[in-house]
Formats: structure tokens, sequence, C-alpha cells
């Protein structure tokens, strides 16, 4: 009967194979399993496989799927459905682009002004901004802030006026913080904590204390005051240790993790993240990684334990309702454009209505159509539109293959040692 027919799916990866077996994964049910071989030539590549002629666990795990499914089809409707469930505004403020530092791969370097302050005219703008989009919209879920800079707590003033306007407002929000953490004591983190910075306060530790001073332009006693006040503040904010990893920083991954864990005690979650040319040359060979180092490291920081892979909806900036505002109300897409006047979409003062991303390059479905046959779609959607538009860097497709089946394969290693 027609209704049984079934095809090959195009998000099988074909992990590692023998003579007798062969062992696949699919990136869209992110099952995976052997089958024997004479079963997978029974299906691989066909298009009219018979689903009472193949054992039906092959079909359960998504290795083979219904002939008139439309699977890319298929993943544009879920992304469609996850981004309406979402249902909240999400705003990225950037408070100033001063900063105590001067980190070598920042990507704001050409834009900083460092006397760019938000003031409250432009604090009061937003907050007449997202009761607009409130009122047009009714959200059915609490307002997400981001403070962002230059080093955000340098404008705390701003921080604390637009946080006690919304609770006075009684606009109900939690926002997260991306700081340098040098200035964040214990009085402030309680502080923070009490104008409603209840989700992830993100801070880079950039290697050991030479490394850290040289690549973000400031004393080596300040490595160790961020970490002394890591350690003072995590039991007040959810601290999240951003380690970017590059040529420069990779040989300090496993001392880093043992100074933080062993000598500090700090169990603040540490996540690995990769450093990639971004806004064309101010980031050169040398402060950037390769592929395959980035995941060197991204297993030692993950305490060489590994990740099971997940399905992705992507980046903030394909979230519908989120909204990046510099310092003086100019609206952006993404954060990483700040500055860039060709990349403003609108100011806080004349928008009322949602950023439309139709047809640009943060649009998912351009995005998915342009990955054309990638089996990695489900789990990568496209990647970082910034770079992969705007910086032309390339995906690498071939190696995030090869990747993906190394992390397979260390999943089922570790499965095995469990269990
Ligand atoms: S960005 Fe590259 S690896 Fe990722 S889904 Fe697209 S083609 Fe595949
Ligand atoms: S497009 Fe890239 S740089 Fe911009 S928010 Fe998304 S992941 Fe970040």
């Amino acid at each position: 009967m027609e209704q049984s027919l079934y095809k090959y799916s195009q998000f099988n990866i074909i992990v590692e194979e023998t003579k007798e077996k062969v062992l696949l994964f699919n990136t869209y049910s992110l099952r995976y399993r052997y089958l024997n071989r004479v079963d997978f030539l029974d299906v691989y590549g066909k298009n009219n496989i018979d689903l009472g002629d193949v054992p039906v666990s092959i079909a359960e795990d998504g290795f083979i799927v219904p002939v008139l499914l439309d699977e890319i089809r298929r993943l544009k409707d879920d992304i469609q459905a996850h981004q309406e469930k979402a249902d909240f505004m999400f705003v990225s403020i950037f408070t100033t682009l001063a900063c105590n530092y001067s980190c070598v791969y920042c990507f704001e370097r050409e834009q900083i002004c460092q006397n760019d302050f938000m003031t409250t005219d432009i604090a009061d703008g937003i907050i007449a901004f997202i009761q607009r989009r409130y009122a047009d919209h009714e959200f059915s879920k609490p307002l997400k802030i981001k403070w962002f800079g230059g080093e955000s707590l340098l404008n705390m003033d701003i921080i604390r006026y637009i946080s006690k306007k919304l609770i006075s407002n009684n606009i109900e929000f939690s926002a997260k913080l991306y700081t340098n953490g040098r200035l964040l004591t214990k009085e402030l983190a309680q502080e923070l904590k009490e104008l409603h910075v209840t989700d992830e306060v993100v801070i880079p530790i950039d290697g050991l204390a030479d490394t850290y001073s040289a690549l973000k332009g400031c004393k080596e006693e300040d490595f160790y005051k961020t970490i002394q006040n890591i350690k003072d503040v995590e039991d007040i904010l959810k601290i999240i240790i951003h380690f970017n990893v590059s040529e420069t920083t990779k040989a300090d991954v496993e001392p880093l993790m043992e100074l933080l864990r062993d000598e500090y005690e700090i169990k603040s979650n540490i996540k690995a993240v990769n450093v990639a040319p971004q806004n064309t040359d101010k980031i050169t060979d040398e402060n950037s990684i390769s592929f395959e180092d980035f995941h060197k490291a991204y297993d030692i920081l993950m305490q060489c334990k590994a990740t099971g892979i997940k399905r992705t909806y992507g980046c903030e900036a394909r979230h519908p309702e989120y909204y990046v505002v510099g310092t003086k109300g100019e609206l952006y897409i993404c954060e990483h454009l700040i500055g860039q006047e060709q990349y403003v979409v609108g100011n806080i003062k004349d928008q009322s209505g949602k950023i439309d991303r139709t047809a640009t390059i943060w649009d998912t479905n351009r995005v998915i159509d342009e990955c054309g046959e990638c089996p990695l779609i489900p789990i990568c959607l496209g990647r970082c539109s910034s770079q992969r538009y705007i910086d032309n860097i390339d995906c690498e497709r071939d190696k995030r293959i090869e990747l993906t089946k190394k992390r397979i394969l260390r999943l089922m290693a570790d499965r095995e040692k469990e269990a």
C-alpha cells in the first residue's frame, strides 16, 4: 500500500561500518544504532522501501521516513512552532561601549567609543518601546533582558534605572549579564540579584594570568581578582565561565581547569567558546582556532565526558522578538554588528512593530534552503548567520560531519562505561 512505502532519510549519517554492520545516526530523531549490513543495504539510498520488508525499528529510529514526507518542510514547521511557543520579547541592551579592558578579539574594537554611555532619555525610550510591544502583542511569558557592553557594569546606573522602572511598572522580567567580572563584588552581586539578574552571568576567563592579561590588555592581578570575585558571588548569581579557545589559549585549558576547580574550588559551569574570525580581519590566525583543536579543548572543558547532541532552533538573532539596542537607542538584529551603521534596522523611538527577519540572513527558511542536502541541518541550522554571510567564513561541512561521527562514538563509549 502507498502509505507503507518509505525512503532513506536525508538526515542519516553513516558513523562507521564494517563488513557485518553499519552504525547510523539520524540528526533529526537523534537516534543511533548498528544495523546489520543486510538490513542497511535494504534501505540505503532507497525510495520505495516496503515497511513489511525491514525491521520496524529502522522506521522507529527515523532512519527511513514515509515517501510522502517532506523532511525539510517538517523541519521548517518544527522551528516555526518552536518560535511561536517562545512567546516573549528578548532585549539585549548595550549600557555602554566603554570598557576597562581591551581584548584583542573584541568584535567592538573599531566601533568602540570610550565615552559612549546610555542616558536615561534612551532608557525611557527602551521602556516605552517594551511597553508598546507588550501592549500590541500580549506576550504570555515574561520579558528577557540581556545587559551587554563594553563592560556593562561601568554603567551600573542605567541597569539600576531601567530595572527599577520595569519593576515599578509591573513588567515581569528576568535578566542575564555579560561582564568581564572585574568589578563584580559581593555587594553588587546581591543588588543585581534584587534587580532580577537571575539568568546567567557570563564571565570570560581566557587562559592563565599571563595569557589573560596579554589578551585582555590588563594586569595579571586582574586575573586573580576576577577569579576571587567569581568565587565570592557564585552562590548569589548563576555564573557561567566562558573560555574563549584560540591558538593562544588552548595550552592553558587543562591548567586553568585545575586552578579553577582544585585550587579555588569554583563550582560554576565552564563553557568552551570557539573564537572565530568575525567582522572582517580583526581576528587573526593566532587568536582564532582550528575546528579540530577547538573540539579537543571542548572535551577537556567538558570534563572529558561526551555531551549529547541536541537539535537546534538557531541563535537569539533568529528569535522573532529579539532586539539589540545600542547606546543611542539604535536597533540591530545581531549584537555582533553593534556600532555598524549599515546594520541598523531602526530606533526604539519610532519602532513599534517587530523587526521582520524574512529575506534577511537570519531568515531560518533561507538558511535551511541554502544548506541544501547537508545531513547536519537539524543540529547545525546554518550556524552563525553573521559569520556565514557577513564574514564569509566557510562552515567546513565535511569536518563538521567527521566531528559529529566522533562525538557519537565518544557518547557510545561513555554510555557503555556507565552501564
Ligand atoms: S552550515 Fe554547513 S554544516 Fe551547518 S547545516 Fe549548513 S551546510 Fe551543514
Ligand atoms: S548571528 Fe551569530 S553573532 Fe549574531 S547572535 Fe547569532 S550566533 Fe551570535
